[in-house]
């Protein structure tokens, strides 16, 4: 793929949104920018108390969230792990590495989320998790996954990488599983480039996600003099970001309702402008519940076929505008094949896949480039 800098509208731009400069030359400037240094800290104490939840760590991606949470889970060889097979790779990846056989479910056709009603059919007594994954951070319906993974005692850990400040019925996502997964990857609202965050709601795993974190070794107790010395107590990996990392991000938080009021802004502006148009030419526009709070994490559209779909990938090219597909099946890749993927086999994933586009989308996105996207949309005719 060209580099988008290389076009008028790229698809995906990362901003400076407040203080990101300037707190990362404290961070140099307070000499400690190895991991869980003072902005590291302010963060972690900024999400559990806005979002109350018992305890969250920065890592350096949504990748080694979710790794430390199969890790936390104990999957072993042999288990399996229920995950849309509409998603990135990383939400099936982090149990795969664990040894687990990935079961991918379908998604609604409706908010492309994982469809809970063929959730029950996929469970077997080798069930270790189920991964929800809140897509364009539009939140799934956790009280109907929520009762099954309860009843049949299975642990669920929310893919929260696009759905961070979203709301389920006035929860916030990444509340509800045992764990959740966050990315600050510079393609995500609130971002440091590469990032990401662990949250814990079942207070069982702290402890050892404390320990996974830092290299096997029990240095977090350590620090807080709770042992005299660290030394090695299990596996583990290294997963903490740097302070400068840390310190961009807390500016990004701090600059969150910036960040949200204008996100909320541009999806408002693609999806009336473009409702007369997409009815017209049978395109689908995104559907968000009434019972839930999105994060405006994306503009999407899904058109009557592949074909249109690229011959406008074309058309908005040649107008120095990049709109971009999404998820290939998981099921149907080359490594979902060696599971046993078929097509066929998730039916609603695999008609999307092929259908939706992605446009334009970010923080400081202008009025007159949004409106260049859209009349370049609303020219098209090679219908
Ligand atoms: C971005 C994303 C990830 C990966 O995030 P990283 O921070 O890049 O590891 C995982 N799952 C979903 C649904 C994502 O959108």
């Amino acid at each position: 793929m060209t580099p988008s800098m290389d076009y008028k509208i790229p698809f995906n731009k990362p901003a400076i949104m407040g203080e990101e400069m300037a707190y990362i030359k404290q961070a140099v400037d307070n000499g400690h920018i190895s991991g869980d240094g003072p902005f590291s800290k302010k963060i972690h104490a900024l999400l559990q108390e806005t979002f109350n939840v018992p305890k969250t760590l920065l890592t350096t991606s949504c990748t080694h969230a979710l790794e430390m949470s199969a890790i936390l889970l104990d999957t072993q060889p042999g288990d399996e792990v229920i995950v849309p097979s509409f998603t990135f790779v990383s939400t099936v990846n982090a149990f795969v590495l664990r040894g687990a056989k990935p079961i991918f479910a379908d998604v609604r056709a409706d908010t492309k989320n994982l469809d809970e009603t063929q959730l029950e059919k996929l469970i077997t007594p080798r069930t270790k998790a189920i991964v929800p994954v809140h897509y364009a951070g539009v939140p799934c319906e956790m009280d109907a996954i929520m009762a099954i993974a309860n009843k049949h005692d299975i642990a669920v850990v929310e893919d929260n990488a696009q759905g961070l400040f979203g709301t389920y019925r006035g929860q916030w996502l990444g509340t509800f599983g045992a764990m959740s997964a966050v990315s600050f990857h510079e393609t995500k609202n609130i971002q440091c480039g590469e990032g990401g965050a662990l949250f814990i709601n079942d207070e069982r795993y702290i402890e050892r996600a404390e320990i996974l974190r830092e290299k096997g070794t029990n240095r977090s107790r350590y620090f807080r003099g709770q042992v005299d010395k660290y030394t090695w107590v299990d596996i583990g990996s290294s997963y903490l970001p740097s302070d400068m990392l840390a310190a961009y991000l807390l500016a990004q938080l701090e600059a969150k309702d910036t960040i949200f009021e204008a996100r909320k802004h541009i999806w408002h502006t693609y999806d009336q402008a473009l409702c007369a148009w997409a009815e017209e030419h049978a395109v689908e526009q995104p559907f968000v519940p009434n019972h839930v709070q999105q994060t405006y994490h994306m503009y999407y559209i899904v058109l009557p076929s592949l074909d249109v779909r690229s011959r406008l990938i074309e058309h908005l090219k040649e107008r120095g505008i990049v709109a971009v597909f999404h998820y290939q099946p998981l099921h149907l890749s080359q490594m979902g094949q060696q599971y046993g993927g078929q097509i066929g086999d998730c039916p609603v994933t695999e008609s999307v896949s092929d259908r939706l586009l992605r446009l334009p989308f970010y923080n400081t996105m202008t009025p007159s480039e949004q409106n260049e996207v859209i009349e370049a949309l609303q020219s098209f005719n090679a219908w």
